[in-house]
């Protein structure tokens, strides 16, 4: 058997040892509160933790990495018996972290996200135009104000762009910028350090409350619970919340009534996948920020690879950025299907809609669909027409009356005119043929 101090300082050695090894939270929540206890027998020191879940919950995931940290620091096997100690300490208020309280400056709001650097299209113009209105004006016109789109859409972006707004136009005002899953474990945290009432306030005096991903938050009761007194109390102050989700308020499973009641009350703006020219808006936004230059035919083929969100449209920009400046490249076409080797499914030539056609026809002539399909003469509307009905007839296997009613309802003789022109404009003009081939490759990729 040891004396007492030496195993004191045992503990102590390996404590410090697994500190290193696991992460600042898991250490303090777990390791942190255990106690040393007796050693029962040669080799087998007793580790008390607060309760009966603790004890087990370290016992499990921690007892080797105990085991080998004591016997590491003893010279000799130690391993632990994890027990419930019968003597708790009370924790001591001041001796204990406490939940983080609202940093007073930037609140969790993320600098890098504004307005300014948020690319508008057809599928975020209404989100877009609710949050600058709520930014502008708080707890005046949409209360809540709940944004809804799939992953990677902006719905993050938006958010921290209300947060700096407000922090720029009201830095007296308080406005804290939170995701459900942090409101949870802040929550827990509370509860464990029984500051509950701090957490309470903390909350309850923001001005403008941005709560994001609150999906997380469906099926904790308790967290639920504290959310819907939160938001009552903000609500009767006349304070802003704002919500994010990756689904509407009725979609969200084992959310509580009264929750999806609530969030239903104000603004409800949902955010669609942007489309081809917002894709290439966005890009050009990203390389102009990054102080890279991206010639149009890149970001055109950048924006139609990678059609699922925004953010792995950044994870591309940002694989070509990290390769032309590895292979001391210019950012050219080739540079960016070497790039996108490996990442971008190559199937099979797969059926191409004609809507699809008639939008990549149009933004790689820089018009609109519309225009595609208007009866427009002027040639910068014509002739895209021709090329987008001659592809039509190319790559589907729809007729020419199925193509002529696609472009507007045209007749379809029409169609077979511009499909035999551009066929045979293709043959003695180059260009017109490079273009083609582009088009098609896109259109296969
Ligand atoms: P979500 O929260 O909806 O999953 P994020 O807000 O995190 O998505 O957006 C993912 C990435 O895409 C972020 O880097 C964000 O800046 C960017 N992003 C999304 N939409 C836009 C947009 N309209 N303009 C500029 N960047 C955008
Ligand atoms: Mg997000």
């Amino acid at each position: 058997m040891m004396h007492a101090m030496e195993m004191v300082e045992i503990w102590q050695t390996a404590l410090a040892v697994v500190k290193e090894q696991v992460a600042p939270r898991v250490f303090d929540m777990w390791l942190k509160p255990l106690r040393l206890g007796r050693e029962k027998e040669r080799g087998r020191v007793e580790i008390l933790a607060g309760n009966d879940f603790s004890a087990d919950y370290v016992r499990d995931h921690y007892g080797a990495l105990l085991e080998s940290a004591l016997s590491a620091a003893a010279g000799r096997a130690v391993s632990p018996l994890f027990a419930v100690d019968p003597n708790p300490p009370e924790p001591a208020p001041t001796a204990e972290p406490a939940p983080r309280p609202v940093a007073p400056s930037r609140a969790g709001v993320d600098g890098r996200y504004t307005f300014d650097n948020f690319v508008v299209g057809s599928c975020n113009q209404f989100a877009h135009a609710a949050a600058a209105r709520v930014a502008d004006a708080p707890a005046t016109a949409y209360n809540p104000l709940y944004i809804q789109g799939g992953v990677g859409l902006g719905k993050t972006h938006l958010l921290h762009a209300i947060g700096n707004a407000l922090l720029r136009s009201r830095p007296d005002g308080k406005t804290l910028y939170i995701t459900s899953e942090k409101f949870m474990t802040q929550l827990v945290d509370s509860l464990r350090f029984r500051q509950v009432h701090n957490f309470k306030e903390n909350f309850r005096s923001v001005d403008v409350l941005l709560v994001d991903d609150i999906q997380f938050i469906a099926g904790k009761k308790a967290t639920q619970e504290e959310f819907f007194h939160t938001f009552n109390a903000l609500q009767e102050a006349n304070k802003q919340i704002v919500i994010s989700s990756d689904s509407f308020p009725g979609e969200i499973e084992h959310l509580e009534e009264r929750l999806r009641s609530r969030f239903s009350q104000g603004l409800v703006v949902d955010i669609h996948p942007p489309d081809l020219e917002t894709r290439m808006a966005i890009l050009k936004k990203k390389a102009a920020q990054e102080g890279m230059d991206l010639q149009d035919d890149v970001a055109f083929f950048l924006a139609e690879a990678i059609q699922t969100n925004v953010r792995e449209l950044e994870g591309a920009l940002i694989r070509v950025f990290l390769l032309a400046s590895l292979e001391k490249e210019p950012i050219t076409l080739s540079l960016v299907k070497e790039s996108l080797r490996g990442t971008v499914r190559r199937n099979e030539p797969r059926l191409v809609s004609m809507e699809k056609i008639i939008e990549t026809v149009a933004a790689y002539y820089k018009i609109r669909p519309l225009d595609i399909r208007s009866e427009k003469r002027a040639r910068r509307y014509s002739h895209p027409r021709q090329v987008a009905m001659f592809l039509c007839k190319q790559l589907t296997k729809y007729s020419y009356p199925d193509i002529a009613f696609e472009f507007g309802g045209r007749n379809h003789t029409t169609v077979l005119y511009a499909v035999d022109k551009v066929a045979s404009q293709q043959q003695v003009d180059s260009d017109l043929e490079q273009t083609i081939s582009t088009l098609v490759a896109m259109l296969r990729k």
